[in-house]
């Protein structure tokens, strides 16, 4: 069985500036990723809230860290972690020892519960992925935060209209993004409304809105913000009400597993208190180790 200092479940800027923090602390690191290194932030066309940046892509960030990470002699697994002891993780095909791990697994993309027939057939949950089907088309984003917003300006520069519905009529996102937004012709707003059916013969037609109105409709994306989804962790460490890892700073219940990013109970989940987050986990990893060893 393999065996490391710090292993880090969890690619997302979390687990990469948790990698080179632990790296450059002369700990053998290993980062497990399951599905796209980067997690949400890639999608994200224009960062401007990232210091050092006054603009850059969620894809060029994260590959500009994954480069750096990798000067560390840092190891990385794409595999599913399903169980996490407190001196073993394992994976779909193996088991590895720690002396330190740190959670970094962020969160899982949110679901109306409407839309299962129709993905990929109209519904999409990446307007930069999909949205050049939908050129000159009527589309609708439906969510209130900075993803939905910025999914509404980038349709907007495709679609012929692009209708923003949300369930409130006060946005979670950025005032930037909303300002850009209402200088947008082809953008409508639909407010205080949420979707109570999706409609079509196989593929999107239309949707129908709680007051019962019928949009047409030939692309919906949904951006209904993330949850945690931390199965894997079995009874071994402590959750909030809302299923977010308890932490003390990035320090769970179990005295050498660490936790960082938007998988822990927090205030702010941005790209800069996920990072932040990254360092003290690791730093704690290396005091433990040299406490304990
Ligand atoms: P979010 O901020 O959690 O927003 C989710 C939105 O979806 C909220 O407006 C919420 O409404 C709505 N919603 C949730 N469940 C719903 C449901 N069942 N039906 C209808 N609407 C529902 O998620 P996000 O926009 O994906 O952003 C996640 C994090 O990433 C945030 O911290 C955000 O700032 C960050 N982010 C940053 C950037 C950037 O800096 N460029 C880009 C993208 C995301 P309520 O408001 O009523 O709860």
């Amino acid at each position: 069985m393999n065996s490391y200092d710090c292993v880090i479940i969890g690619g997302g800027i979390a687990g990469l500036t948790s990698a080179l923090y632990a790296a450059r602390g002369g700990l053998k690191t290993l980062v497990i990723e399951s599905t796209q290194y980067g997690g949400q932030i890639v999608n994200s066309l224009d960062v401007e809230n990232y210091p050092g940046f006054l603009s850059i892509s969620g894809y060029d960030l994260i590959s500009n860290i994954k480069e750096q990470v990798k000067k560390y002699n840092v190891e990385f697994l794409e595999e599913e972690v399903t169980d996490l002891k407190k001196n073993k993780v394992i994976t779909n095909q193996r088991e590895i020892e720690f002396k330190t791990a740190i959670i970094a697994s962020g969160l899982k993309r949110r679901t109306l519960g409407l839309e299962d027939d129709y993905i990929g057939k109209g519904v999409s949950y990446c307007a930069t992925c999909d949205g050049a089907f939908f050129k000159n088309k009527k589309v609708a984003v439906v969510g209130g935060g900075n993803t939905a917003l910025e999914d509404v300006l980038y349709l907007s520069n495709i679609a012929s209209t692009v209708y923003l519905i949300h369930r409130r009529d006060t946005f979670r996102a950025d005032a930037s993004v909303i300002s850009k937004i209402t200088k947008k012709d082809n953008v409508e707003f639909v407010l205080n409304k949420q979707i109570k059916s999706i409609n079509g013969d196989g593929v999107l037609e239309s949707i129908t809105l709680d007051d019962d109105t019928v949009l047409n409709l030939d692309g919906l994306f949904i951006a209904i913000g993330f949850s945690s989804e931390v199965n894997y962790l079995h009874d071994l460490i402590e959750l909030d009400e809302d299923g977010f890892i308890k932490s003390d700073n990035t320090c769970t219940n179990i005295p050498n597993i660490f936790v960082a990013g938007d998988v822990r109970t927090k205030e702010v989940r941005q790209l800069i208190t996920a990072a932040s987050d990254g360092a003290i986990a690791a730093t704690n990893c290396i005091n433990y180790i040299n406490i304990n060893s």
